[in-house]
């Protein structure tokens, strides 16, 4: 696969529009505005990644990762795992090319119909959601074509995992995930020929098949195709209102220093899609520049209840350890990284309600799994059978593990679970150091994710295994969340009294339901609660939806379908044709 970003020496000064970011929001922004006739700009701070140079090693992970701890900075600060600690939640995003869909787990889920019938979202949203918002779920589905795992090839973790429901009384079912599972040789909207998964298990260091329906196999080669150019290692500062314009300052990371002064760019209309927590640091900076906005920027910051916890050192295999690509071990296969959930949302409260995925752990952290994992159960698990036979049957596994490595004894017998839920979204962020900041001490502690964990116990007692909660969440640690969901922070309300941006995504000036002209964000930041499910595929139809509504605004018109302009490119590392 040839690059989709371009050489920073044909930047231009001007552009007809400029979005921020290049995951979700802004890729669905840029093909949407390019399909429109606009001259667009995408400007990403993260590199591009091609299928193929994504992590393969512990040392390249190691290299691909950045983390802001609060008192220091590690990392290069385009890499492309970017941890964020904060107090009460830490936060993981992706940066690159493609935003967090190089990283993340696929899952592509509608959320429980009366997440919508709530108060957090403005009336106008409430009132189209059978409508203009499930039109933006049809468009978004059709450009990141979803599957279900064909279930065809027999997988040690779902397996496992059926026996956990189980215990909860529930059903494993099959969600819809953005893999290709059969080679598609005609290729897609855009025109991208994806070779079929190969089931390694690697789909969150980045996949290195081609198979994976990131940003940049649908929207952003369809916004290459419509004339859009996009720029890596950019990033972002503040915006300042100039005339009809908006100034964009901005950094280049590959010369500029941290401090050195900002260079600028100018477009009428911009879309933020830096996600929540690039978008609202971008925004709250352009309000300590002078920009007019809500009070509300920053709040109703939520991680979607997220929780991730492991049933370790189980009776029975899991296979739940990517194998990359091209396998280093042969083995069975691990599948996609979800493949199945289980769906506790039918409760009589929404906010009672919550899904539980199975997870994989990708092949680059397998070299430090039998340490790390047997520290974690030892310190923070807690084993759900007893029994002296079993006792030894756990110690045999871990010894195992410790001299053959990930792919044998107690970590191949370690299922993991992700959890998403309603956490009550009322975090806020803010800046310390011209750095966002999150503030939400003792979320932790509130009664849903005890609740969590409970369940979570019961379904590692199915497996015999020891349940091992996140370590962050300990009673000893001060019970530290940890989310790869972050929302809000720019919500959508009917005006600044309760909301940064309207139901078109359009900001706020501050003053009642004014608005910014050409001023929009589109990215998990518009989000004004949790959804209870993973959140990627609504945001993409919100997006779409304020697309829709953008060009009625402007009076503009755009297809979506394929075009005469798509270009027939491959994926898959083995073949670099255009
Ligand atoms: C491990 C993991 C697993 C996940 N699994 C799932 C899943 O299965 N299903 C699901 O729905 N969601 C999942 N998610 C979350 C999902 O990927 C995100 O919710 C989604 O990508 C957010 O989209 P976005 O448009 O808000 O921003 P992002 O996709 O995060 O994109 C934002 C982009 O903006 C760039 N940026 C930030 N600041 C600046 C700046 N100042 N200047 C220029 N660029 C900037 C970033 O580098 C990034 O590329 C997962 C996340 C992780 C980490
Ligand atoms: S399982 Fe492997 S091949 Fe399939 S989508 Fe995930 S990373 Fe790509």
């Amino acid at each position: 696969m040839k690059n989709l970003s371009k050489n920073k020496t044909g930047l231009q000064e001007n552009y007809d529009a400029i979005v921020v970011g290049s995951g979700y929001g802004a890729g669905t922004s840029a093909s949407r505005l390019s399909r429109m006739g606009l001259r667009v700009a995408v400007l990403e701070r993260g590199q591009e990644i091609l299928p193929g140079n994504f992590p393969k090693t512990l040392g390249d992970g190691l290299e691909s990762f950045q983390a802001d701890l609060g008192f220091t900075k590690l990392g290069n600060e385009t890499a492309l795992f970017d941890l964020h600690t904060n107090k009460g939640i830490s936060v993981l995003v992706g940066c690159g090319i493609g935003g967090t869909s190089l990283i993340n787990g696929n899952v592509m889920l509608h959320p429980d119909d009366r997440v919508f019938d709530t108060e957090f979202w403005p009336a106008a949203l409430r009132k189209d959601r059978k409508d203009g918002l499930q039109e933006g779920y049809r468009r978004a589905e059709a450009m990141l074509t979803p599957a279900t795992y064909p279930d065809d090839v027999k997988l040690a973790k779902l397996d496992a995992f059926r026996k956990s429901a189980k215990a909860l009384g529930a059903e494993v079912v099959l969600p819809p995930i953005n893999v290709t599972f059969e080679d598609r040789t005609e290729g897609n909207i855009p025109g991208m020929v994806q070779p079929a998964c190969t089931l390694c298990g690697d789909c969150c260091s980045g996949c290195n098949v081609g198979s994976k329906n990131t940003i940049p196999m649908n929207y952003l080669p369809d916004a290459v195709d419509h004339g859009a150019e996009i720029f890596a290692g950019i990033q972002v500062h503040h915006i300042e209102r100039d005339g009809d314009n908006w100034l964009i300052f901005y950094r280049d990371l590959d010369d500029d220093a941290d401090g050195a002064d900002l260079r600028t760019l100018s477009a009428p209309i911009v879309t933020l899609g830096a996600g929540t927590l690039g978008s609202t640091e971008i925004l709250l900076r352009s309000k300590e520049n002078g920009l007019d906005l809500s009070d509300q920027l920053g709040k109703g910051f939520s991680g979607n209840g997220d929780v991730i916890a492991f049933g370790y050192n189980c009776d029975e295999q899991v296979d739940a350890v990517g194998v990359g690509h091209p396998p280093i071990v042969d083995k069975a296969p691990v599948g996609p990284v979800i493949a199945g959930l289980i769906d506790l949302r039918d409760t009589e409260n929404l906010d009672d309600g919550m899904v539980i995925q199975e997870g994989a752990i990708p092949s680059v952290l397998g070299p430090a799994l039998p340490e790390l994992m047997a520290g974690t159960g030892t310190f923070f698990g807690k084993d759900t059978d007893h029994g002296i036979r079993d006792f030894f049957a756990e110690k045999g596994r871990m010894l195992k593990s410790f001299a053959l490595g990930a792919y044998t004894g107690s970590v191949n017998a370690t299922m993991t679970y992700l959890v998403m839920a309603h956490d009550g979204s009322d975090g806020e962020m803010h800046l310390e150091n011209d750095k966002l900041k999150i503030d939400w001490e003792d979320a932790g502690k509130r009664p849903v994710f005890q609740n969590i964990s409970d369940t979570l116990k019961k379904a590692t007692a199915a497996l015999g295994g020891t349940y091992v909660d996140n370590p962050a969440w300990s009673k000893m640690l001060g019970r530290n969340l940890v989310s790869v969901h972050p929302l809000g922070g720019c919500s959508m309300g009917d005006n600044a009294e309760n909301g940064t941006i309207d139901h078109k995504c359009r900001v706020f000036t501050g003053n009642s339901d004014e608005v910014h002209q050409g001023l929009y964000v589109c990215d998990g930041s518009a989000l004004p609660r949790s959804l209870g499910v993973n959140p990627a595929l609504t945001i993409t139809a919100i997006t779409e939806r304020a697309m829709m509504l953008f060009a009625l605004d402007y009076d503009r018109q755009f297809d979506t379908g394929i075009s005469e302009k798509r270009q027939i490119r491959y994926a898959s590392p083995d073949n670099d044709s255009v």
